[in-house]
């Protein structure tokens, strides 16, 4: 991606964080994806009294634009609060970022718009995918 097309994504995830649902945490995130065909989709975090049922940023966004009918997942960006640090993907994202690619490139950034990229596969390295249920196993019964 050229380097406008980047700083654009980064900017949609930045007001994609200012819908964060965080209450509890007070931790804003907000990510933008873009797909192979320029389709943009966004999404915060959504937490919830009973913790464990939060949702972030990424997975809402992946969510989204899955059921719109996009699965071809180019790249995302994320944005947070933290001055002084990229935001990096839970490993819960990670995984599931993964199963939409191998080589989508995830830009970690920081409220200045600085960057750091790195591919899904750099992020999950010998990740679990969906090419590993094709492969060749054993029977069953051990055989
Ligand atoms: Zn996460």
């Amino acid at each position: 991606m050229d380097q406008d097309k980047i700083n654009e994504l980064i900017r949609v995830s930045q007001e994609a964080k200012e819908k964060a649902y965080c209450p509890y945490s007070k931790f804003r995130v907000g990510c933008a994806l873009i797909t192979e065909d320029g389709s943009v989709f966004t999404g915060c975090n959504v937490e919830n009294v009973s913790y464990g049922l939060s949702i972030c940023a990424e997975r809402t966004a992946i969510v989204k634009a899955i059921s719109e009918g996009h699965h071809n997942i180019k790249a995302l960006a994320i944005s947070s609060d933290m001055k002084n640090q990229f935001i990096t993907p839970c490993g819960m994202c990670r995984q599931f970022i993964f199963e939409f690619g191998k080589h989508i490139s995830i830009y970690q950034t920081k409220p200045d718009m600085s960057y750091e990229m790195e591919t899904s596969s750099q992020l999950l390295w010998k990740g679990f995918g969906p090419s590993d249920l094709a492969s060749e196993r054993i029977s069953q019964n051990g055989s």
